[in-house]
């Protein structure tokens, strides 16, 4: 059995980690693509460094162009691959232009698709995430569920109908952190004994320049009691220098993306996590950190529902009275909300099953 998994973008490269050492566990043949979408070192080598992906098979080096010109380009390349390599299942993960690429060219072919990350909505169409994992989705043939919220999403929208398989498999991001947090490592940065971590990087808070102002704003003001530590994602980084924001205040720490271990390291020792990160929002439940969510909505809702996590969107005072509220907040971080940690397992089971069906 051939699997072809296709990944491109810095959480791709985290959820593939446990699948892809499944996939070798269980002797199945995988090829990778990497599709080029993130190409720094520090956003993409150090991934695969640490958290021992092989190397890609294919290197399609697609990146910096805009959103239909690097989806198109994608589909044409990875259409040529897929010629190539012939494979049982094609893996896509999560929401970004790799993942709808990736699903269109295997779908068009005829070939199976396995979609990890499925039903996840931010009910957002301006969001490019939202576009691509709405239309993978539909032409996935099994459906990988990491939240019963997720599953819920799909059957409202009467995905029963459709003929593809849902399962609910818990999040392979936990499966991630388990595996690798007691590996992690203190970033070379001089990092405080209290701080905050915080990311920004949604096109939505980077690009919108009064949307990115009033967070560092906000920031500065929570920043007069605790540190902040940001790794910053390079397009933040152009943005911020900008609005010149970036020099204004030393007490927010701006630091260069950093690895995996790097990261399960803050994430363990901050106190608390202002994001607009999908992927950092349900870490910071992981690792029972309080979390404020600078977005005006999130797919992980039921961290919301069980009060770990504040969608403050932009407001500067929003963002201060969620932290307000957030800080000294006791949160009972005992729901099984993400499953067992053994998403990778179960994924590569029900794929060797429907083979089998087959
Ligand atoms: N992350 C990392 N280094 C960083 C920033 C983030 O390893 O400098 C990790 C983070 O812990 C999470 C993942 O990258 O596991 C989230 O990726 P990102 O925020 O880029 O994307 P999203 O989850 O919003 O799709």
């Amino acid at each position: 059995m051939k699997i072809v998994s296709i990944i491109g973008a810095r959480p791709q490269f985290i959820k593939a980690s446990p699948v892809s050492m499944e996939i070798r566990k269980n002797g199945l043949d995988e090829i990778i693509v990497h599709t080029g979408q993130h190409f720094d070192a520090n956003m993409s080598n150090i991934f695969f460094d640490q958290m021992k992906i092989p190397e890609p098979d294919y290197n399609l080096g697609i990146n910096s162009l805009s959103h239909g010109a690097m989806t198109g380009r994608m589909l044409e390349e990875i259409e040529k691959v897929l010629i190539v390599e012939k494979p049982d299942w094609v893996i896509v993960y999560g929401d970004t232009n790799s993942t709808l690429a990736g699903s269109l060219a295997a779908k068009k072919m005829h070939l199976k698709v396995a979609h990890i990350e499925a039903g996840l909505r931010s009910f957002n169409m301006n969001m490019p995430e939202e576009i691509n994992r709405i239309l993978t989705d539909r032409v996935s043939d099994i459906l990988f569920c990491p939240t019963q919220t997720s599953v819920d999403n799909l059957l409202l929208e009467r995905y029963d109908k459709f003929g593809s398989k849902i399962v609910n498999c818990g999040d392979v991001m936990l499966d991630a952190a388990l595996m690798y947090k007691d590996m992690d490592k203190k970033p070379a940065d001089d990092i405080p004994n209290k701080f905050i971590l915080t990311t920004i990087h949604r096109e939505e808070n980077t690009v919108d320049k009064k949307r990115l102002r009033a967070i560092y704003d906000a920031l500065s003001v929570i920043s007069e009691e605790t540190p902040i530590i940001i790794p910053t994602h390079p397009r933040t980084r152009i943005m911020l220098s900008e609005l010149n924001s970036s020099s204004q205040n030393d007490r927010i720490k701006l630091i260069s993306p950093v690895g995996y271990l790097e990261m399960l390291y803050l994430i363990q020792k901050c106190s608390l996590i202002i994001t607009d990160s999908g992927g950092l929002q349900k870490e910071s439940y992981f690792f029972e950190k309080p979390c404020v969510t600078i977005r005006d909505e999130t797919e992980w809702t039921e961290l919301v529902r069980i009060g770990s996590n504040i969608v403050a969107g932009t407001d500067v005072d929003n963002i201060l009275n969620a932290y307000g509220q957030m800080k000294d907040r006791k949160i009972n971080f005992s729901y099984k909300l993400f499953g067992l940690g053994n998403a990778a397992q179960i994924i590569v089971n029900e794929i060797l099953v429907e083979k089998r069906i087959l």
